[in-house]
C-alpha cells in the first residue's frame, strides 16, 4: 500500500498518459462490449476513460488514495463520467454488489499480488462479475527479460489461478507499454469467462 501511495507521487513507469494499446483493441475488435465495466487497479484511469468515452457504464479502483485523486482530476477536465473510488481488490465484494459487472479488465494489478492473494482475487473477481462476464487481464510474462519491474508470470500460473473459477479462452503474447521500456514489455494477454455458479 505504502508503495503504491509513493510511485504516484512521481509518474510510474506504467502511468503512461493514454490508454494501453491492447485493451483498446480488445474494445474496437469487439471483445470487450459495452456494458457495465469494472477496471481493477486503474491507476490514474486512461483505461477506464478510454472505455467510458465509447459508451459504457465504468467503475474504477485503486488502492492508492492519490491514483484515485488524479483519476478523477482527469476525469472531471475532460467530462467524463466514470465511478473512481479506492477500494483493495481483496475486498472487493465490500465495494460492489454480487453479479455486478458484465466484464472487468485488470492492465498490471496480478502480476503484484502475492501467491497467497492470487485465490482471494480470483474470487472477488469472480463475485462481482455477471455469470459468463468477460476478465481481460495483461500481466507482465515470463518472456520479458531483466529484473526491474514486477514478477514475472508464466502461463501455467495464469491456468493454475483463474481455471477452477473461469474457463480461459486463452492467454496470447503481448505487449504492455511503459516508460522505460523501449517498444513496450513483454506481456501476456488473458482472456476468460465466468464459470456458472
Ligand atoms: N491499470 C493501471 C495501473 C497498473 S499498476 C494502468 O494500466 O496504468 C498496478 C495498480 O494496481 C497500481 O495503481 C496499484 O496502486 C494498484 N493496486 C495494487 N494492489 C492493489 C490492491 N490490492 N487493490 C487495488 N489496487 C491495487
Amino acid at each position: 500500500m505504502y508503495f503504491w501511495e509513493e510511485m504516484y507521487k512521481g509518474t510510474p513507469p506504467w502511468d503512461i498518459g493514454r490508454p494501453q494499446p491492447v485493451f483498446v483493441k480488445l474494445f474496437r475488435d469487439g471483445e470487450i462490449k459495452r456494458g457495465r465495466i469494472l477496471d481493477v487497479g486503474c491507476g490514474t484511469g486512461e483505461n477506464a476513460m478510454f472505455l467510458a468515452e465509447n459508451g459504457c457504464s465504468v467503475a474504477g479502483v485503486d488502492i492508492a488514495h492519490r491514483a484515485i485523486e488524479l483519476a478523477r482530476k482527469k476525469a472531471a477536465d475532460r467530462h467524463f463520467n466514470v465511478d473512481f473510488s479506492v477500494c483493495d481488490v481483496l475486498t472487493l465484494g465490500s465495494c460492489f454488489r454480487e453479479d455486478e459487472f458484465d466484464t472487468v479488465i485488470d492492465s498490471g494489478l496480478f502480476h503484484a499480488l502475492t501467491d497467497e492473494e492470487r485465490p482471494v482475487y480470483v474470487r472477488q473477481v469472480y463475485r462481482v462479475l455477471k455469470d459468463g462476464g468477460q476478465y481481460f487481464m495483461m500481466c507482465f510474462s515470463d518472456k520479458q527479460p531483466g529484473e526491474w519491474g514486477p514478477r514475472r508470470v508464466s502461463k501455467e500460473e495464469i491456468i493454475q489461478a483463474f481455471s477452477p473459477m473461469f474457463k480461459i479462452s486463452y492467454v496470447k503474447d503481448a505487449t504492455f507499454e511503459s516508460l522505460i521500456h523501449e517498444g513496450g514489455a513483454k506481456a501476456y494477454l488473458v482472456s476468460a469467462t465466468k464459470r456458472k455458479k
